[in-house]
């Protein structure tokens, strides 16, 4: 049986300050329950397709021109960003932008804002993020600002995780890590992905960590996708591995 499709992006063109053509006509689509990644070289497209998903390229004067972004069948795209947050879509952001002068645990309760559970259903939630990630528990009282990379990233995706997402937007989780760290994280995705049954899209340059958990891969390349399969077919692909995987 086929999953049912929860994100669809068809043939969108996205123009940067009325000029710019970065997206040239992308169409991708995320089935219920799996994990897409979005590949691609720096440049190729893969934050400006997130934000076209998420509505958040307005701030940077950029305009779906073309084509069409639809979730559960509702078109999206050129919307506000708030209604596709209450569809259940969140976007992890590139850079994790953490409330630095917060704590690790004050940044989790903020991903908890659009809802009106009890302070029990919000504890139960928090207990949750941190039985994926017991380091943010450890570090629950320091200042986000002064906690590493890789527990920026652990903040930025336990607070997704505390708004109860259908939908995660995971913009590059690697960058900057080291590789070890970037395995637990994606170890992490993965579990997420399979105990709480949420879905990811993720964009990501580390083509090699990226097709071992995705199910499904995309290739962007100067804003058109060159490629598209399950993980598995792609990390066998001749081309892939010559152009993404640096073996030949
Ligand atoms: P990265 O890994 O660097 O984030 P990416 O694949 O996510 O790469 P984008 O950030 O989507 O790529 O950028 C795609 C292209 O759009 C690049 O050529 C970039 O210079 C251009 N671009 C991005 N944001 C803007 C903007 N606000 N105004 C003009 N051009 C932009």
């Amino acid at each position: 049986v086929q999953a049912e499709t929860l994100l669809e992006v068809n043939n969108i063109e996205v123009i940067y300050n009325h000029v710019i053509l970065v997206l040239k006509g992308v169409s991708l689509n995320v089935p219920k329950g799996g994990i897409t990644a979005l590949l691609g070289g720096n440049g190729a497209g893969k934050t400006t397709t997130l934000k076209a998903i998420s509505n958040l390229l307005h701030s940077e004067r950029g305009e779906v021109t073309k084509g069409s972004v639809k979730y559960r069948g509702n078109p999206v795209h050129n919307g506000d960003p708030a209604d596709l947050v209450q569809k259940g879509v969140i976007q992890v952001m590139e850079g994790r932008h953490c409330f630095e002068h917060l704590t690790v645990e004050e940044n989790l309760l903020t991903g908890a804002y659009t809802r009106k559970d009890s302070k029990a259903d919000i504890q139960a939630d928090l207990d949750l993020v941190y039985s994926y990630f017991p380091r943010l528990k450890e570090r629950r009282r320091s200042q986000a600002g002064y906690t590493s990379g890789g527990e920026q990233q652990m903040v930025a995706m336990g607070r997704a995780l505390m708004s109860k997402p259908e939908t995660i937007l995971l913009d590059e989780p690697s960058m900057g890590l080291a590789p070890q760290l970037v395995e637990q994280i994606f170890q992490i995705v993965k579990s997420i992905n399979e105990n709480e049954g949420v879905t990811f899209l993720l964009a990501e340059q580390n083509t090699n960590v990226a097709l071992r958990y995705a199910h499904y891969g995309y290739i962007l390349e100067s804003g058109r996708v060159v490629m598209d399969g399950p993980a598995a077919d792609l990390r066998e692909n001749p081309d892939v591995k010559e152009f993404y995987l640096g073996m030949s």
